[in-house]
């Protein structure tokens, strides 16, 4: 029995079985763009823990900045004996996220946390219920989170009831929605909610600017800035969940920034801090501050250890132009994808910003979602040593977010891996 084979066993005996995981290797130490097992086994990393390790897994900065942190002291709760470290976050956050004006942030545990308390400061500033979602968004597990996002299996199936006054509006999916504009695909959600809810009915609109789960569905040009501006023009909170695409992922700092749109909140979480647990609302100073003192907060939320993570990812992210080293990575895997799609008419789609790109497969000559093949490709990858992930409301989706700090030796082998994988499953 390999060691892996021999924890999987213990883990069956104790871990609940509704937590998965992608592979069945075990982890003994990663870095920045390979992961090595517990039976000495290397794996390219393509996953990043999700969109989590963006400066690389137990990246320097972070491990000194956490060691020096964890000698002072672990926690006091922000709530209890503030710190440093808290407001300093804050301030990066005020200072990176887009939006010139004054603007405020509170830190959480994870990203359900942070669209959790972004809604809760929307309903609380505007005095008003309702809350637009999209068609494939993704948003989280908790109860409320749950109902804002839109794929059932895995995400929901048999754990409603599921919050009220959530309401879903068609996407802008190139691919599948016959190619529409933007600003034409932003008049349909628009009406569909003039219509069914009432813009005077609705706190906010929470949008990620790239899908993420639900297949990195990038909207066409004008969807987003469409939105934004009828959301400005009734009083309606515009809610970038950024949680996934914030950080550098996307070759800007954030996502919104390419369609140059202001959000009124911000939600970050995953690549904030280099692996440790730390999640941000930031917005606009008046609706942040509009809630009373104890409104928010949560015993761990903005831990000093996973703060000073955070800065020390930032340093990074900085020091190394990491924006533009996921501009770089984005066009080598795009490039090799292209050359792949020539040659597989399974392929429907390549698509993507920056180091957070995909492919969409089909069946030849239709838009039919070809889950099978993707699964199929996803494990000869995982035989060959690549981690890979796929997503997608049809199952269908590869997704690719490695590091950004993968140096392109290991990037190339690593779509090596993922063309033989193509080669073998299709041939
Ligand atoms: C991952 C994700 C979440 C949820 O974050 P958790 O930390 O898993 O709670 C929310 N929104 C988006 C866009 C995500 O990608």
């Amino acid at each position: 029995m390999s060691n892996s084979e021999k924890l999987h066993a213990r883990r069956s005996a104790a871990v609940a079985r509704g937590i998965g995981s992608t592979i069945t290797s075990y982890v003994e130490r990663a870095s920045g763009g390979t992961i090595t097992d517990v039976d000495g086994r290397e794996w390219i990393d393509f996953a990043a823990g999700i969109a989590v390790t963006s400066v690389g897994n137990a990246a320097p900065m972070v491990v000194a900045a956490v060691r020096e942190q964890v000698e002072r002291f672990t926690h006091t709760c922000f709530m209890v004996a503030p710190y440093e470290s808290y407001v300093a976050v804050c301030e990066q956050l005020n200072e990176l996220t887009p939006g010139s004006f004054e603007k405020r942030s509170a830190l959480f545990n994870s990203g359900a946390e942070a669209v959790e308390n972004a809604v809760k400061i929307a309903r609380y500033a505007t005095g008003r219920s309702a809350v637009v979602v999209f068609d494939h968004g993704y948003h989280g597990r908790t109860n409320l989170t749950m109902a804002l996002t839109a794929k059932v299996m895995p995400y929901k199936q048999g754990f409603g009831p599921f919050a009220p006054e959530i309401y879903r509006a068609p996407m802008s999916y190139a691919l599948r929605d016959g190619g529409l504009d933007g600003k034409t695909a932003a008049s349909r959600a628009i009406d569909m909610i003039s219509s069914q809810i009432g813009a005077a009915n609705v706190a906010a609109i929470v949008i990620e600017p790239i899908q993420g789960e639900g297949g990195f569905i990038v909207p066409a040009p004008g969807f987003l800035s469409a939105l934004a501006e009828w959301a400005r023009a009734n009083g309606v909170v515009f809610i970038a969940d950024e949680i996934q695409t914030g950080f550098c992922r996307t070759g800007d700092w954030f996502a919104s920034e390419h369609e140059r749109i202001e959000p009124d909140l911000i939600t970050t979480a995953k690549g904030i801090a280099g692996g440790l647990p730390l999640a941000g609302v930031t917005g606009r100073a008046e609706l942040m501050d509009s809630v009373h003192v104890g409104g928010l907060g949560g015993t761990y939320g903005g831990n000093p250890i996973a703060c000073a993570a955070a800065l020390a990812s930032i340093d990074t992210m900085r020091a190394h132009n990491l924006a533009g080293a996921a501009r770089r990575i984005g066009s080598v895997i795009t490039d090799r994808l292209s050359l792949l799609a020539a040659r597989h008419p399974e392929i429907a789609e390549v698509r993507g910003r920056g180091a957070m790109i995909a492919v969409e497969l089909v069946e030849p000559g239709t838009i039919n979602p070809n889950p099978t093949v993707t699964a199929a490709i996803n494990r000869a990858c995982h035989e060959a040593g690549l981690l890979t992930l796929t997503c997608g409301t049809y199952g269908n989706v590869f997704r690719f977010l490695p590091p950004l700090v993968m140096d392109d030796e290991t990037l190339n082998r690593g779509l090596d891996i993922l063309d033989s994988a193509f080669a073998r499953v299709l041939a």
